[in-house]
């Protein structure tokens, strides 16, 4: 159902894990998948590019999907909506540019404020082969430099539920401004979306230990986008970014493969590989990073008694469940029986898969009724899968977590750590109460 992610172009990749085992067993499974498309992102993209607009173009599903996934906004200017492909554009009666054209002159006359306006292609637009690409240009001609439109598919034909957010940054690459050239004078990019409160405490702590300059790709206004060069040295914040790293990577940029900012352990691992691209000396380092991580030490400290020995079933989702198996398996305690994602890139989680277990089960796609079988056969005291399948597998007396809730919520981080175990624990305890 979806694309495979292409191969890995020319450019550099840093490895900072000694002796990367990554040879783990893998099941990979082509059946049938549940999982969100790639509209979900619009929802957390949205807040996060504050002068950007996502114009999806689709059906009254669509529609749907990303209304109820973000909510009403009442008070607020939505800055997001949907073109609704009617029926005489989806039998070719009516020409879908022409009415395109018309929606997005009546958005941007009433929208001012509207700096990127992202079209966002649907499994309809697909099926009747609308091109947004061609759109976007010819929209750009019109309406640049008020506005720049780019365009992106979200649709489920292409994407699963966290692919929507790498797409959408791919499409702002080539519109990055030339960066340093020098490869001596590095540059730091942060890329894939965190909340601005977890920005903040990391600029803190790549200030004092003296890393910079650092840029964060999405940026808060899309306008705003980071140059790019053989100066730039990528973090990766989030595992799901593959397509976007491998275009800075061809536009001369060095990954720094590490471990995602989860927990302690990959927090300390992250901000170090940072330190180590800049020649921090490893005591800065250890002083910068000492009160945050001590203070989420403590914060792990309750969860460990009550995480611990508890059996773990990831279903494939978002794209986290191998960074977040490394964390609840290495600083809580928990056993895992199967972690699945949606691809397994090993450029992305080289990293991670250094850090697992030899006893885990991996598995990349997904057959979902054999997955359920495994799943129900092995009584998981935790499992963490999306929307669809809770409620049929808490029917079945198993404990759930939804994945979509661990995109939403504020993870990363030292000071998150103890509210992403609690996230994990929560379920747990619901459980027990309702047994007392
Ligand atoms: Fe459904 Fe496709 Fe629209 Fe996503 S893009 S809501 S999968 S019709």
């Amino acid at each position: 159902m979806t694309a495979a992610p292409p191969m890995l172009p020319t450019g550099g990749c840093i490895d900072m894990a000694s002796g990367a085992k990554t040879t783990l067993p893998v099941i990979r499974e082509r059946g049938q998948h549940e999982v969100f498309c790639g509209l979900t992102g619009i929802v957390w993209l949205h807040r996060k590019m504050q002068d950007a607009f996502f114009m999806v173009v689709g059906s009254r599903t669509c529609a749907h999907l990303v209304q109820s996934a973000a909510g009403v906004m009442i008070f607020a200017e939505p800055r997001f909506g949907t073109a609704i492909l009617g029926e005489r554009d989806l039998a070719g009666l009516a020409d879908a540019n022409d009415e395109l054209d018309r929606c997005v002159k009546q958005l941007l006359d009433r929208r001012p404020d509207v700096k990127t306006l992202f079209l966002v292609g649907s499994c309809p637009s697909e099926v009747i082969k609308l091109d947004l690409h061609r759109a976007a240009e010819r929209l750009n001609e019109r309406f640049f430099p008020q506005v720049r439109i780019l365009n992106y598919s979200g649709s489920g034909i292409e994407t699963t539920f966290t692919q929507g957010e790498d797409m959408c940054l791919k499409s702002m690459v080539p519109h990055c401004p030339n960066g340093a050239s020098d490869i001596a004078k590095p540059e730091l990019l942060v890329v894939g979306t965190i909340a601005d409160v977890v920005e903040d405490q990391f600029v803190r702590l790549f200030e004092q230990m003296g890393v910079g300059p650092v840029r964060f790709f999405p940026p808060r206004h899309a306008r705003d986008l980071p140059p790019v060069g053989p100066g730039t040295r990528l973090l990766l914040a989030q595992p799901f970014v593959s397509e976007t790293a491998r275009a800075l990577i061809a536009r001369g940029a060095t990954l720094l493969s590490a471990p995602y900012p989860f927990g302690v352990e990959g927090t300390t691992a992250w901000l170090a590989a940072a330190a180590a691209a800049f020649d921090v000396p490893a005591e800065q380092f250890r002083r910068v990073i000492a009160p945050a991580a001590d203070r989420a030490r403590k914060a792990l400290e309750r969860y460990v008694p009550r995480l611990s020995g508890k059996r773990l079933f990831m279903f494939p989702d978002s794209q986290l469940e191998i960074p977040l198996a490394r964390f609840l398996h290495r600083e809580l305690g928990m056993e895992l029986i199967e972690v699945g994602t949606p691809y397994l890139d090993r450029m992305m989680v080289s990293a991670e898969l250094a850090l697992l277990p030899e006893s885990v089960q991996l598995t990349e796609g997904q057959d979902v009724e054999r997955q359920l079988d495994r799943c129900r056969d092995a009584q998981p005291d935790l499992t963490v899968c999306g929307l669809g399948l809770a409620n049929p597998l808490e029917a079945d007396g198993l404990r759930t977590k939804w994945s979509i809730e661990l995109v939403f919520s504020p993870i990363h981080g030292f000071d998150q750590a103890g509210d992403l175990a609690e996230l994990f624990a929560r379920p747990l305890e619901r459980a027990e109460r309702l047994l007392v």
